[in-house]
């Protein structure tokens, strides 16, 4: 496994195994690396001739009050996650060389950037799909995987390639989570034992929505309002939003019918976590 810093170098890897006939396997991430991550490599493993993993924290893609400068890096760890998984390269860059003076080029999907997530965290997903076309462009896969943990960033990285003509395929692959329901998550280490237990709340709503839909409620407020009654139960959570939409437009729903998207984003103290389900109707 090779640890390569430079955006060029990766490039002419890239190229070198492309021109080999080969493919190419590739994982985005912003390290501090668990389950969820692994299950993505492991895909790629499977799937592709070469792996490649990325490990940089984007800082375009943080608030200027959100957690960029404590966000996790265990660095070592990672890399002998990677290396115990079969990983080829690991691409991790510094942000002077991703961002380097006179940078002035965005990618901005529009709408769908705006709405769930996007209206809480201005600015999140368009540095969410500036960083991730530069290392399409740099990586070049042939597929590249992410999960419906994020699902909104996924839908909007979908709608990127399609929109952008980028050769590649994405592959989304389902949620890994802790035993008692809790989605994993590299911000999962901010929690208090406290706020840990309490954090089960939001899969909880979720499996609650589950339940609703199943017995054969299909209007959408009387769902979200159900789950707002159970989230508001734990003190340490504070309800960003939750919302019923379509899984292309993400624009709201008003009775479940087909699939829909159930996303949500809950503070548990001052970690802020997001979760989803789809239902069908
Ligand atoms: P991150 O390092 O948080 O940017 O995540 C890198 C990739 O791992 C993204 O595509 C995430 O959606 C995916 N991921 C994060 N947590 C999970 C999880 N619990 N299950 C499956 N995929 C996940």
């Amino acid at each position: 496994m090779k640890i390569i810093r430079s955006p060029k170098q990766m490039q002419g890897i890239s190229k070198e195994i492309k021109d080999k006939g080969k493919t190419i396997g590739f994982v985005p991430t912003m390290g501090a690396l668990h389950q969820g991550h692994l299950s993505l490599i492991r895909r790629a493993r499977q799937d592709t001739d070469v792996v490649v993993v990325s490990i940089f924290v984007n800082p375009t893609q943080f608030g200027p009050q959100e957690d960029f400068q404590r966000y996790p890096r265990p660095f070592r760890k990672d890399i002998s996650l990677c290396r115990s998984l079969g990983v080829d390269y690991i691409f991790h860059p510094l942000a002077s060389w991703m961002y380097p003076e006179g940078f002035k080029t965005y990618v901005l999907v529009e709408d769908l950037s705006e709405v769930l997530c996007g209206r809480f965290r201005p600015g999140h997903f368009r540095g969410v799909t500036t960083v991730v076309a530069k290392l399409f462009n740099i990586v070049r896969p042939d597929i590249a995987y992410f999960g419906q943990k994020d699902a909104q960033q996924a839908i909007i990285i979908k709608r990127m390639v399609c929109d952008l003509n980028f050769p590649l395929k994405i592959k989304v692959m389902p949620i890994i989570r802790e035993e008692d329901g809790l989605a994993l998550s590299s911000r999962n280490i901010y929690l208090s034992p406290q706020e840990r237990n309490d954090a089960c709340v939001l899969s909880e709503a979720l499996r609650l929505a589950q339940g609703l839909v199943k017995s054969g409620i299909k209007d959408t407020k009387k769902i979200i309002c159900h789950m707002r009654a159970l989230i508001k139960k734990k003190k340490s959570a504070k309800i960003d939003y939750i919302a019923i939409v379509d899984p292309k437009t993400l624009k709201p729903v008003k009775k479940i019918s087909g699939r829909c998207l159930l996303a949500l984003a809950v503070w548990i103290g001052k970690t802020r976590l997001i979760d989803n389900l789809c239902l069908k109707g």
